[in-house]
């Protein structure tokens, strides 16, 4: 179970909601982490307690996921720490939810600032590293959203849609040095973000789950750990769907 021991993973947004499950999960199966935050000093207090318990090394840096000056801070801690990076989770995300015709520039960019450009950033940062060792695992966390649209998501479904795009092209880049890029793209997952959707929003999108159960943290959390285990060695440039069967 232990299978990541001696590796070190960053997991961006790892603090809370499907960030701290795939922490946890990674944590579980040995990984040394380093997690990132926008500011809830409460949840990554948590986040820590927890992780206590694992017998692994675990650091925090708070920053912003859309500011490239992070990404660096991100790369000097993880190489002065561990001396190594293993594995990338791309997770930081925000929703910012307006009809198109009522949607700002600045609600338009500021999703796409944190939501695509702060995937970019963390690659273009820690893929060097990763090229160096000859090996590496990233995994970008999409959305359903990115694949089929959805009302009031036109700033969210262009950042995830377009995550899947840079997963693609990036795997193609990055296959000649070891390195795997894959996308998870979750369906209706019960964390904060989801919390504040109407009642009517979230009984339709559960009427439409196949599976007929809103999706849990955890559930997210196992398919990033085997696309970023030694047993996905073989698997680059895909999308894998965590969505209870919602989009078929
Ligand atoms: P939460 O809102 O529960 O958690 C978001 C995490 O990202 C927190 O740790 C937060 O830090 C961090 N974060 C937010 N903005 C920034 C930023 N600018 N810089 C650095 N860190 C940031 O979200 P979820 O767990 O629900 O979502 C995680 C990912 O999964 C997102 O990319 C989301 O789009 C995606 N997703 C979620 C789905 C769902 O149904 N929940 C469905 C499909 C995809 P802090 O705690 O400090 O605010």
């Amino acid at each position: 179970m232990r299978a990541l021991k001696g590796k070190a993973a960053v997991v961006t947004g790892g603090t809370r909601g499907i960030g701290r499950a795939i922490a946890l999960e990674l944590a579980a199966r040995g990984a040394d982490l380093l997690l990132t935050y926008r500011g809830n000093e409460e949840a990554a207090e948590e986040c820590r307690a927890l992780l206590s318990a694992c017998d692994i090394r675990a650091e925090f840096l708070r920053g912003d996921a859309a500011d490239p000056a992070h990404s660096e801070a991100v790369l000097a801690l993880v190489k002065e720490r561990f001396g190594r990076a293993d594995i990338l989770v791309n997770n930081a995300g925000v929703a910012r939810d307006k009809l198109l015709l009522r949607m700002s520039a600045a609600d338009f960019d500021e999703i796409v600032r944190t939501d695509l450009s702060g995937a970019f950033y963390m690659m273009r940062a820690l893929a060097p590293l990763m090229t160096k060792q000859r090996a590496g695992r990233i995994v970008n966390i999409s959305s359903v959203v990115g694949l089929r649209g959805n009302p009031g998501q036109v700033n969210y479904a262009a950042a995830k849609a377009g995550l899947i795009g840079m997963t693609l092209s990036a795997a193609k880049e990055l296959g000649s040095r070891g390195i795997t890029v894959n996308a998870v793209a979750p369906g209706y997952i019960a964390t904060e973000m989801t919390e504040g959707l109407s009642e009517a929003q979230k009984t339709a999108m559960a009427e439409a789950i196949s599976l007929r159960r809103v999706g849990a943290p955890e559930d997210v959390a196992k398919a990033v750990a085997f696309l970023a285990s030694d047993d996905a060695s073989y698997i680059t440039g895909q999308v894998l769907g965590v969505d209870g069967g919602i989009i078929i």
